[in-house]
């Protein structure tokens, strides 16, 4: 009886503390928002019929509405970015994975990468060609290795190692990028040509902000050529004070300019909007004829979209929006 009293008294007086401690938990993450927003590349999209339009809109709007589940389970935002790029991947609609482009001797390489916004945990691949899902193998890395990117044969013997899914090259193949790629040697590159690497950047409940890029690169590009997809700070950056960001463009300046670093300094040290910071340097960049665009989510949920190219597939849900487009 004494020993009940005891017990009883014990939990009278820290019932309401405990209470108050799992509501407050609660409430601390229920009024969090969480938001996700994709690019499926920035180009011309120019002659697509209506059905193709569709098709890439449904199929941003899957990756879209996977990734944000997660979110809204309360899942990591890493988990939701890989959800909604491996989709993408996926599909032969874009240059990344399945769709990758060709490079100047036929053969595809791959570029990805990932970046946690909270602790700036990263990982990196690039030019790989039977890896399915790159960016899988760049999350793999940011949480399994102590280092940040890996290329080619080491990056493939890690991707075996780790049990993730090797295909054969013959996978990538698609007689639209082969075609893309003989207009290229002819000399007639088409602007169409140029579209459709994927990224996503998420916001989970806990205000964890994570940007992810994959990409089959450029084009005609030389063998071992790597873009800007798996350089952190250029193609993908992530900082859960100031922003996440995925860029698509042309590669070579989104190194020069660091791009997707630059964005999230400008907001962060010069207190741009998201918005103002990413338009401003998408502007400068149209000035020295760099096309390209770039998807940026801050820790409100808030996203922009900016691009100096006629289109950018794009697709943002957050906590009172959600748009799927194509062009501007
Ligand atoms: N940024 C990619 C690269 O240069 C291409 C793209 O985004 O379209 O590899």
């Amino acid at each position: 009886m004494i020993f009940q009293d005891k017990y009883e008294h014990w939990l009278m007086r820290y019932f309401h503390l405990v209470f108050f401690v799992l509501i407050s938990l609660g409430a601390n993450t229920m009024d969090k928002p969480i938001a996700i927003v994709l690019h499926g590349g920035a180009g011309w999209f120019a002659n697509l019929s209506d059905d193709q339009q569709s098709a890439i809109k449904d199929k941003m709007k899957e990756a879209m509405d996977a990734g944000y589940s997660i979110l809204a389970s309360g899942g990591a935002s890493s988990d939701a970015v890989i959800a909604s790029i491996t989709i993408l991947e996926d599909s032969p609609l874009f240059n990344a994975g399945k769709g990758s482009v060709f490079t100047s001797e036929a053969t595809q390489e791959m570029d990805a990468s990932i970046m946690r916004g909270d602790d700036h945990a990263a990982g990196a691949v690039a030019s790989v060609s039977v890896v399915k899902n790159p960016i899988k193998l760049a999350k793999h890395i940011m949480e399994n290795t102590p280092h940040v990117m890996f290329a080619g044969e080491g990056a493939e013997a890690l991707a075996k190692s780790g049990g993730l899914e090797i295909v054969d090259p013959d996978y990538f193949y698609s007689q639209e990028k082969f075609e893309a790629l003989q207009r290229a040697q002819s000399k007639q590159h088409l602007k169409e040509d140029k579209l459709g690497t994927v990224g996503a950047v998420a916001l989970d409940k806990f205000g964890n902000i994570t940007a992810g890029t994959s990409t089959g690169g450029m084009t005609n590009k030389l063998p071992g050529r790597v873009g800007d997809s798996p350089i952190i700070g250029a193609g993908t950056w992530a900082d859960n004070e100031s922003c996440g960001v995925s860029a698509t463009g042309h590669g070579e300046f989104f190194i020069r300019y660091n791009v997707s670093k630059e964005i999230c300094d400008r907001v962060k040290y010069l207190g741009k909007s998201i918005r103002d910071a990413s338009d401003q340097l998408i502007s400068e960049l149209k000035a020295i004829e760099a096309d390209g665009g770039v998807i940026v989510l801050n820790k409100k949920g808030e996203a922009a979209m900016s691009f100096n190219t006629p289109a950018m597939a794009r697709a943002y849900k957050g906590p009172d929006q959600e748009l799927v487009e194509i062009y501007r």
